[in-house]
């Protein structure tokens, strides 16, 4: 096939643009294959300076190029300058590697990340030259593939997608690839393309499932189609050391967000936080092997040429064998001038340790924790399983050996959270400057700074807190004003996430459907970037959701009744349904529940109807 190259349009924007180099090709480590028989492009729904770090796009990227006569490139949102002057020109949104037409490809993969970038996919489907609805594409148009982590309920975006993958990518994209590619050698229709990649495990064709309403316009459940199934389980990997992380990646010729070598050492997290749907979704959980860490961590640098390593992983402090992972790669790092990051660290006096380790690579590293409620009563609520002397006794060490500075995350509106929960954070926000002050020798004392960030709860799908109502926005700004209130005003730096940001947020969440009207409506009306603080605009999408009769305070702010059908359960990532309504009762009866990494299993029946165990230090179990 002859491809176009549409470089000759491009280069001529390019002096009228900012920061023209991140559309420029041939970064390290890119890979070209032009005549490859089958092409996948990559999209990243926003700039590549926030895309290019994605490490999940860097791994399937990878895996796709090294398939027989597959090549696979990239695509990233333009911003906004150069977004005007290609609608200007006409001239459709292209890869990075062959500056193509990404309408040109057999493959358009587009992660979801988050639900804020919902209309930037519909911008790059529309620059591409494409219908932004399924229903609307045919044969001649490339397939639509979503995939990431904001897939668990993919009601709201499912009419923009072909197909979605739900779970992780690493065999499940190289299954879809060598389905799509064998139906169309045998002349299928679209339909049967479609009908054809249903039946790979993880993957969600959601014209195969038509939501049903009563008559007052609630949902009733979904008509699946004949011999699609139900549910569509999650995609998971059962041996991620086998799963080799690229060690080449791309290095980006710009400044990009996590400009460092990453490497993933352990997927899944089963402390089991009840908010966490990050917890849920990702289990079990799955460790490398030291060996497997320290021999990519070495090959990453060195091949790609970065001062940095990140070992990345949902809490990478809970990895069996970090602290030989890290004592190794010190030894090996050490007068190299590079140095070992942890993206967040946990509240107990083990993480001290493992942040004075990394600091003798060269950097000190933040230090995060997340206490995310004020009361040991709301912890339990949530599981969050870590106490007031943790966090106050890690502060003490931290600043002892040296540190001036921590960020501490909370949330306000949890289940049952009370006034006295809220002013509870501030309380604890002075006991820690008081352990700081204390740790800290009189003469650095005035160098304290504790980053505060507070954000509102999103109830999330697939979590024990799936049927709670979000609190209201009124109520929010409330809680917020209590929290200002009881907090110091010294040494103490206060961030809120947007409350308006979270009650769209929740909205997307756990919205059906008809959201999805919202969604084009509000992109139509000018609604792109919304994660942008700049670009984001409530009143706009709030006009959207009018205009398709959607009530959105009914899907943020509504507790559901556990009989209740809900529009996510023909998707299911492996935790039993009667699991988290085990949890949730727990919760509401103030009892934790223990990390099953540690203890016994506590039957959420992942890893038993996924056919998948725990991998912790080096042992199934
Ligand atoms: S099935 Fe048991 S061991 Fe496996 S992740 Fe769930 S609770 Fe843990």
């Amino acid at each position: 096939m002859t491809h176009v190259d549409l470089w000759p349009r491009v280069e001529p924007l390019l002096s009228r643009i900012e920061r023209p180099a991140r559309y420029v090709n041939r970064e390290w480590g890119a890979s070209h294959h032009p005549q490859a028989e089958y092409r996948a492009v990559l999209l990243y729904p926003d700039t590549y300076e926030i895309g290019q770090a994605n490490q999940a796009l860097g791994i399937l990227y990878e895996k796709l190029n090294a398939l027989d006569d597959v090549a696979a490139e990239r695509a990233y949102l333009p911003a906004a300058d150069l977004i005007a002057l290609m609608r200007e020109e006409k001239l459709p949104l292209f890869s990075l590697e062959s500056c193509a037409p990404v309408a040109s490809f057999d493959l358009f993969g587009i992660t979801v990340p988050y639900e804020l970038t919902w209309t930037n996919i519909l911008e790059a489907l529309d620059l591409a030259g494409l219908p932004v609805r399924s229903a609307d594409r045919d044969d001649k148009h490339p397939l639509v593939v979503g995939g990431g982590p904001c897939v668990y309920n993919p009601e709201p975006f499912a009419p923009f997608f072909d197909a979605i993958l739900i779970g992780e990518g690493e065999e499940a994209l190289a299954e879809m690839v060598a389905v799509h590619r064998s139906a169309r050698a045998a002349g299928s229709t679209r339909e049967e393309v479609l009908r054809a990649l249903a039946t790979v495990q993880g993957v969600y064709v959601p014209s195969l499932y038509v939501p049903q309403y009563c008559a007052d316009g609630s949902f009733s459940g979904v008509d699946v189609a004949d011999g699609a199934p139900f549910p569509v389980v999650k995609r998971v990997v059962a041996d991620l050391d086998a799963q080799r992380s690229p060690t080449c990646p791309i290095v980006p010729f710009v400044d990009v967000v996590h400009d460092r070598y990453a490497l993933e050492v352990l997927r899944g997290c089963t402390r089991g936080c009840r908010f966490c749907q990050a917890g849920m979704v990702y289990r079990p959980v799955r460790e490398r092997s030291p060996d497997t860490i320290v021999r990519d961590a070495l090959a990453g640098l060195a091949c790609t040429g970065h001062d940095e390593v990140s070992l990345t992983s949902l809490s990478t402090a809970d990895h069996s064998q970090l602290e030989e992972v890290l004592r190794r790669l010190s030894r090996r790092l050490a007068g190299s001038g590079t140095s070992v990051s942890l993206p967040s660290l946990r509240v107990d006096a083990f993480s001290v340790d493992m942040a004075r380790l990394i600091a003798g690579t060269g950097r000190k590293s933040g230090l995060t924790f997340a206490p995310e409620a004020g009361t040991q009563r709301l912890r339990d609520v949530i599981n969050k399983n870590v106490t007031d002397e943790d966090l106050l006794g890690t502060v003490t060490r931290a600043f002892e050996a040296g540190w001036r500075r921590v960020k501490l995350y909370f949330m306000i509106g949890l289940p049952t959270e009370t006034d006295e929960d809220v002013r509870a954070i501030g309380s604890l926000v002075w006991r820690v400057l008081d352990a700081a002050r204390a740790a800290t020798p009189p003469a650095q004392r005035g160098s304290i700074r504790i980053a505060v960030s507070v954000s509102t709860f999103v109830p999330k799908v697939q979590t024990p807190f799936q049927w709670e109502a979000q609190v209201s926005l009124e109520e929010v700004r409330r809680r917020q004003q209590i929290v200002r209130e009881a907090m110091p005003r010294k040494g103490v730096d206060l961030h809120w996430h947007d409350a308006d940001v979270s009650f769209l947020e929740g909205v997307m969440a756990r919205g059906g459907r008809k959201v999805a009207d919202a969604v084009e409506t509000a992109w139509r009306g000018g609604a792109v970037f919304d994660a942008w603080t700049e670009r984001f605009d409530l009143g706009r999408w709030l006009g959207a959701f009018e205009e398709v009769g959607v009530d959105p305070a009914a899907i943020a702010n509504r507790e559901r009744s556990l009989d209740e059908p809900l529009p996510w359960e023909h998707i299911s990532a492996g935790v039993s349904r009667a699991y988290l309504e085990s949890e949730r009762n727990l919760a509401f009866c103030e009892q934790t529940t223990p990390d099953c990494s540690f203890t016994s299993c506590t039957g959420c029946d992942v890893c038993g109807d996924l056919g998948v165990d725990i991998v912790v230090g080096g042992v199934r179990s």
